[in-house]
């Protein structure tokens, strides 16, 4: 078990676009392991690799009551394929903008089509918290952060702040 180092915002590794995955081998599913542990580890739902500084197409993700059971999720090169025309607000967190919660309007259901961790062909159907939750994450692969999603001005006001936390992590390091 390796949990990874968390890549806070602002942060050129979080606005480029992920590079697809060609072969899963086994450091494909080292880091795969790894990020469900990094994402356990640090309360969160769903992890984009570009959030551990890789640039490549891989999300993991679970949104079961860890309490009662896990369901993960790995979605390695994920295509969205339709989207419902209807529209839910929800407020979302990010682990790279740790105490930051924005609402964000985005479809309701959508269909996904990806390769699974053994290499096979899928599509997938979401809908609720688990549409959020995907659709937040595929943004992180094309290098699409929750933040665009706001205002300019208070996307400012974000970077801002988290340019004072991460000066503030190395501080205390
Ligand atoms: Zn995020």
């Amino acid at each position: 078990m390796s949990i990874l180092s968390l890549i806070y915002a602002p942060a050129k590794v979080l606005e480029k676009k992920a590079v697809e995955v060609k072969k899963i081998d086994n450091d494909i599913k080292n880091l795969v392991n790894n990020m469900f542990d990094t994402m356990y580890e640090n309360n969160g739902v769903g992890l984009a690799a570009p959030q551990v500084n890789e640039s490549l197409q891989i999300l993991v993700m679970d949104c079961s009551n860890k309490d009662i059971s896990l369901d993960r999720k790995v979605l390695i090169n994920p295509r969205i394929i339709k989207q419902s025309n209807d529209y839910k607000e929800y407020e979302e967190g990010c682990l790279s903008f740790p105490d930051h919660y924005f609402t964000v309007s985005r479809p309701e259901s959508l269909n996904v089509s990806f390769i699974d961790i053994d290499g096979n062909n899928k599509e997938f159907f979401f809908n609720g918290f688990e549409a959020v939750c995907v659709q937040h994450e595929i943004d992180h692969l094309s290098g699409t952060l929750f933040t665009s999603y706001l205002s300019r001005l208070k996307r400012q006001i974000i970077i801002k702040k988290m340019q004072k936390f991460k000066k503030n992590i190395n501080k205390s390091i």
